[in-house]
């Protein structure tokens, strides 16, 4: 039975200047990259964040051989569940870790430099941590479970191998877990938003997307846009083939995506506030209704 009690409309406040700290303080770090120091210091780091808010947190550790590195990577999906013994979920996700190769960047000789991740990677990241300290000042009114994906940016571009390691491992294991939808959250910082729907999750999960964007609306957020421009292979993909609801919040029209320029002064608290409203928005009024 889904308990329908409390306010629909209580939809917790979504502080952007601790976002913010959330974002700076991941790109403190340094690279997120796989195996690197900043890396296993981010990870210890997320796994304190959300212990702060969840009682349950796990880390899903595994590994991906790296034939280019022959090297084995040690990657850790972190998962903080909420409102834990409420059967009906929902999955907010994002991906935790940075690109190893800036292979974007307009000047070919720093191709093999790390990429910081301000907002391909920490901007998600730093959403979800603030969304989290809303359960505590009103309860969600479902089940949610914040998944931070590892080794999403490995892949080398114009192939399909090495990316999305996270979520293609979390949803080889998945067992009976099925959320009732996952909205994933990537590139969610850029001071300059811009977020039009996404092509995989338009058509493999359009009332979702409806959903969402009706949620943009009623949150006055006007960097949503109703248009679909970009078609991206991300972490919702591996569930959308398992046939479970997913929409790709997420700003491909990011100057600074792959590139070393990646950084905080390119990112505004008020992009993540607006992004955080709407995802919070979705939970509080139409997860409810579209549970019915
Ligand atoms: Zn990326």
């Amino acid at each position: 039975m889904l308990d329908c009690s409390g306010d629909r409309n209580s939809v917790p406040f979504f502080d952007e200047q601790r976002a913010f700290t959330y974002l700076v303080d991941q790109c403190e770090f340094g690279p997120r990259v796989p195996n690197s120091p900043g890396h296993r210091q981010c990870k210890e780091y997320l796994y304190q964040q959300l212990s702060a808010t969840s009682t349950r947190v796990n880390r899903q550790d595994f590994t991906y051989y790296d034939t280019t590195a022959g090297d084995n990577l040690l990657l850790t999906n972190l998962i903080a569940s909420y409102n834990v013994e409420n059967k009906n979920r929902i999955l907010l996700c994002a991906h935790w870790d940075t690109r190893p190769w800036a292979d974007n960047d307009p000047d070919s000789s720093r191709h093999r430099e790390p990429v910081l991740g301000a907002n391909d990677g920490a901007s998600g990241v730093a959403v979800l941590l603030e969304i989290a300290n809303g359960f505590k000042d009103a309860p969600p009114p479902l089940g949610i479970d914040i998944v931070f994906f590892d080794g999403e940016d490995y892949g080398m571009t114009g192939t399909t191998t090495g990316w999305l390691l996270g979520s293609k491992f979390f949803t080889r294991n998945i067992g009976s877990y099925r959320p009732y939808f996952v909205v994933l959250s990537d590139m969610v910082g850029d001071a300059d938003l811009n977020i039009y729907k996404e092509h995989y999750s338009q058509v493999y999960a359009g009332w979702l997307v409806s959903l969402i964007w009706e949620a943009a609306r009623r949150e006055n957020a006007e960097h949503f846009y109703p248009e679909i421009r970009h078609t991206v292979y991300d972490d919702h993909v591996p569930f959308l083939e398992l046939g479970i609801p997913a929409a790709d919040l997420i700003d491909m029209d990011y100057k600074w995506w792959h590139t070393v320029e990646d950084t905080p002064d390119k990112c505004s608290p008020a992009s993540l506030r607006e992004v955080g409203r709407v995802v919070l928005r979705v939970i509080y009024d139409e997860g409810l209704r579209g549970q019915k």
